[in-house]
């Protein structure tokens, strides 16, 4: 993309009503525009995270063997009514009536829905195991929408349901949803720590909460310093086997990690002294078995190995898309602005041309931009006739992880230079070592 052809509003002052730095960094980088409270556009640059953050949790929940759809955001009342919880789940339902005069509801998730899904058509044991997730806007009326996209009222989410015969199966695709989510969370470039927690509206017994440590965060959480030491890595996993999955889950779930509301003092109290920790976090997903409660209430049976109906077990699980990409930005930015891990970043590399308009510099820049884009990379270059302080403030702000500086001085010489957002090092190259070493950065990756 050329920056000229683009639309990158970046605000240079401060906005007054962010009060934390992710929803400053998005409303000054352009990524995003407030609708209304807790509602918001998402502009070129914020979309494109949003998609590459959908895309890893696709890829993860397919690889775990779970199945991708869609379902809609209206959802009508009767569902809910049928589990109980049209009533139960409060002012947070944002509560629709249609023309017809029909109770309709904006979605805050989809265990009904899914539900009925099912019954409708799955009637025996042998369809099973099954797990359906899809990726939707979800809407809840929150008391106090606030730090732009990690609360807010419309939130884009990744909620997915497993259906089966026994609890024991329900366990094990809890254990795979708990694996597929480690991955997921480190291909973004975070440490997400599984935590006990509290099941609140959804029901049920077994949850754990992913969290992500930041001094913004909302959760308070107590754990055992050793578990930010442990790494899923790029260790093989067989999906399909119960051991290896559940081992997993009992390596990142053994030490003491523990949200308030499920926080024991005398519990923690065991951890050694020197490794107790309490500080904040981000809830970026969460994961829940709850057993039959949903198909007893709706009648989500099959035929089981006897001929005889049996109610399916359920979990769900569900990932904070939205509120990730604020998460990410808490967890990795500077005074200057955003810093992307390689996974998410919206642009691999940025171009900038110290001297738009000169035919030589214009010619090397170009030539970047092919060979990057040949090799199926994504450049952003900045072919505009600002001057170059404001182009390198623009890219800090935006954060895309390497920078190439492209100037008739440097081309006298046959080099550009390689900047890292991360650690502001430079260093000078030829432009054809620039494309090799940013290329096989991203090979990596
Ligand atoms: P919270 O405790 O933060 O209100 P929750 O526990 O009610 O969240 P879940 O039902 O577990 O939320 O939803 C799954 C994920 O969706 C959460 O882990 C979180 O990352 C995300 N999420 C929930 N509410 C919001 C919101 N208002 N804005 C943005 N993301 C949200
Ligand atoms: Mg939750």
């Amino acid at each position: 993309m050329r920056l000229s052809r683009y639309f990158l509003p970046v605000l240079k002052e401060t906005p007054s009503e962010a009060q934390i730095a992710s929803h400053r960094l998005m409303l000054r980088a352009g990524m995003i525009k407030q609708a209304s409270a807790g509602i918001y556009s998402w502009l070129p640059l914020g979309f494109k995270v949003l998609r590459k953050l959908e895309n890893i949790v696709h890829e993860e929940q397919i690889r775990a063997g779970h199945v991708p759809m869609l379902m809609p955001t209206l959802q009508s009342a009767d569902l809910w009514r049928e589990s109980g919880r049209y009533d139960a789940y409060g002012p947070e339902m944002l509560r629709i009536r249609d023309r017809q005069d029909r109770d309709m509801l904006y979605g805050p998730t989809n265990e009904e829905m899914i539900t009925d899904i099912f019954r409708s058509h799955v009637n025996s044991y042998k369809d099973l195991p099954l797990t359906l997730y899809h990726i939707q806007w979800k809407f809840r009326d929150e008391i106090r929408p606030r730090f732009g996209v990690m609360r807010g009222r419309e939130f884009f989410m990744k909620d997915g349901y497993n259906f089966d015969l026994t609890k024991e199966d329900a366990l094990h695709a809890y254990n795979r949803h708990l694996v597929s989510y480690l991955r997921t969370y480190e291909r973004m470039g975070l440490q997400a720590i599984p935590m006990r927690a509290d099941s609140g509206p959804i029901g049920g017994d077994d949850t754990h909460e992913f969290l992500v440590l930041a001094e913004t965060g909302e959760s308070e959480v107590f754990y055992d310093s050793q578990i930010t030491e442990l790494t899923f890595g790029d260790r093989e996993i067989d999906y399909n086997s119960v051991e290896q999955c559940q081992a997993v889950m009992e390596e990142f779930t053994s030490r003491y990690a523990r949200t308030d509301e499920t926080h024991d003092e005398a519990v923690f109290a065991e951890v050694p002294e020197e490794r107790r920790r309490v500080a904040r976090g981000i809830e970026v997903g969460q994961i829940f078995y709850f057993g039959t409660k949903y198909s007893d209430a709706m009648g989500a049976t099959v035929q089981g190995p006897d001929g005889k109906p049996v109610a399916v077990h359920m979990g769900s699980h569900g990932i904070g898309v939205s509120r990730l990409v604020g998460a990410i930005i808490e967890a990795n930015h500077d005074d200057k602005g955003i810093i992307w891990p390689e996974g998410v970043t919206p642009f691999h590399v940025g171009i900038v041309n110290l001297k738009a308009g000169d035919a030589e510099a214009d010619a090397a820049c170009d030539a970047l931009y092919n060979a990057f884009t040949a090799k199926g990379l994504d450049p952003l270059l900045d072919d505009t006739n600002e001057r170059a302080g404001g182009k390198f403030a623009t890219m800090d702000l935006i954060g895309l992880p390497w920078r190439i500086t492209v100037g008739p001085r440097g081309l006298k010489n046959g080099v550009v230079e390689v900047t890292s957002r991360r650690t502001g090092e430079s260093e000078e190259m030829s432009p054809e070592a620039a494309i090799e070493k940013i290329t096989a950065i991203y090979a990596a990756v």
